[in-house]
């Protein structure tokens, strides 16, 4: 396994253009590196993550859930629609809600 400040490697991936520009200029404020932001957010899901995600594996074979939720992308039958406070809406899962409303994050959410 390797082990701490590692040669990084360049790579491409497709964001959302509005959410992406106030993720940066965030990170301007914050004088930290969008890189480095991404990276640390890489290190802690491949973590919390890696043996697994509870939520697939107690999927049924009769009617399977397949609403993917947008910050986990764990499958289930029924999402919530959320606003964020940076207008930006997305459908989650009840526990990725919770985990956003102790964030302080969520403007509004709605079961739909
Ligand atoms: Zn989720």
């Amino acid at each position: 396994m390797t082990e701490g400040i590692n040669p990084k490697k360049r790579t491409t991936i497709y964001v959302d253009p509005n959410i992406h520009k106030q993720f940066k200029e965030i990170c301007e404020r914050e004088d930290v590196s969008a890189s480095q932001k991404i990276e640390q957010f890489e290190f802690d899901y491949v973590n919390a993550h890696c043996h697994g995600n509870p939520q697939t594996l107690l999927q049924t074979h009769f009617n399977p859930p397949n609403l993917i939720c947008f910050r986990c992308k764990g499958k289930f039958r029924q999402l919530i629609s959320v606003e964020y406070v940076s207008g930006y809406l997305a459908k989650l899962c009840s526990e990725c809600l919770e985990k956003d409303r102790k964030r302080g994050i969520v403007k509004k959410a709605k079961l739909k």
